[in-house]
């Protein structure tokens, strides 16, 4: 069998999850949209069931596979509601909705439901996606609780840029919801994982984090006590030894400065691995550090085995986890770890 594969620590994630809201204090909803971030959503919704306090996903597709996967707690709708055929459903599965935009509300006031909706009202405090900007949040409120279809709201917005401490554009968004927000009643959720780990004054009723659930720091280089949930692995499957001046793999990219014991690895782009990585990207060979040398390919890549004599067929390499951070292979890839988390794909999952 393949050696690859991408195993999840479920212990990891909740003890993420607990930090999280011991952290910021009040409830959490842990999001677990796009397949919580790659990890499989209803395995990690399984594993946090008995501490969460709710659930987030995009859309209600993923809301449905998760109460197909026997998880009755709250789930949330970030997106909200695109059509007034989803409504019906919405509250069928008693799910919550987030509404950012005037069509949701006219959806809202001429649908036939069966019952009321909990509602998440988005405020538009500085990140200019989606919501409500200050001067219509009032009305828009209002409209909700009028329309008697509308059981309880909570206000909520999203900020841009809570992964950067020393920013004044959070301070500056959580000043903008409170004054648009201040004659309004309700419970507040302003904090993604930035905002839970940095910003306290956007501690409110409800936290939603997201990618410190699994384990990837939103400001990489702190030390948040995180654990990592992913490992992805493999192993080495041949070693072959290069002289000073050939060249390794696709486009001659690297050449080899010294004698060089080339390990060949069960990992490529197809299975998420960034193609884009520099020669010198970190992985881990039997726990130890060594570097990927050569372009990735579709199916395998090549690391360097010189330093590491023990090394050999067989020997077990990581390519993210708890030896190399996934920030440090975004960052090499010019990205961030949720793009690389989401896009790990082929390889089977283990749930430990
Ligand atoms: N809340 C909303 C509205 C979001 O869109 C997201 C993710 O994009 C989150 C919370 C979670 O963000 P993070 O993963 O940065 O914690």
């Amino acid at each position: 069998m393949r050696p690859a594969r991408a195993l999840i620590d479920l212990a990891a994630l909740r003890h993420n999850y607990l930090l999280a809201r011991a952290r910021h204090g009040g409830r959490a909803l842990a999001v677990v949209k796009a397949n919580a971030y790659g990890h499989g959503a209803a395995r990690c919704a399984h594993a946090l069931a008995g501490l969460a306090d709710g659930f987030a996903v995009a859309f209600l597709e993923e809301a449905l596979e998760l109460r197909a996967a026997g998880i009755r707690q709250p789930i949330l709708l970030l997106e909200g509601p695109f059509a007034p055929g989803e409504l019906a459903e919405v509250h069928g599965h008693g799910l919550w909705i987030v509404v950012h935009h005037d069509e949701q509300i006219r959806m809202i006031e001429t649908a036939t439901l069966a019952g009321p909706l909990t509602v998440w009202l988005k405020i538009n405090s500085g990140m200019n996606r989606a919501g409500f900007v200050p001067e219509a949040v009032e009305g828009a409120w209002r409209r909700l609780n009028d329309s008697g279809k509308v059981a309880g709201i909570t206000l909520m917005t999203h900020f841009a840029r809570a992964d950067e401490p020393h920013v004044i554009a959070t301070a500056e968004q959580i000043d903008r919801f409170d004054t648009a927000t201040r004659h309004l009643p309700g419970a507040r959720s302003l904090a993604n994982s930035g905002g839970v780990l940095g910003w306290p004054a956007a501690h409110r009723d409800w936290a939603r984090p997201g990618i410190l659930l699994y384990g990837a720091d939103p400001m990489p280089g702190e030390d948040n006590g995180l654990q990592p949930v992913m490992s992805l692995e493999s192993a080495v499957i041949g070693v072959r030894e290069i002289e000073t001046g050939e060249p390794l793999g696709y486009g001659a990219r690297f050449i080899a400065d010294r004698p060089t014991r080339v390990g060949l690895v069960a990992m490529g782009y197809a299975d998420g691995y960034p193609r884009v990585v520099p020669d010198g990207t970190p992985v881990a060979v039997d726990g130890l550090r060594t570097r990927l040398i050569g372009r990735v390919s579709m199916d395998m890549l090549t690391v360097d085995l010189t330093d590491l004599p023990a090394a050999g067929s067989g020997s077990r390499v990581e390519l993210w986890g708890r030896n190399i951070p996934v920030n440090r292979i975004a960052e090499a890839a010019g990205t961030i770890a949720y793009e690389l988390l989401c896009n790990v794909k082929r390889v089977p999952f283990e749930y430990r």
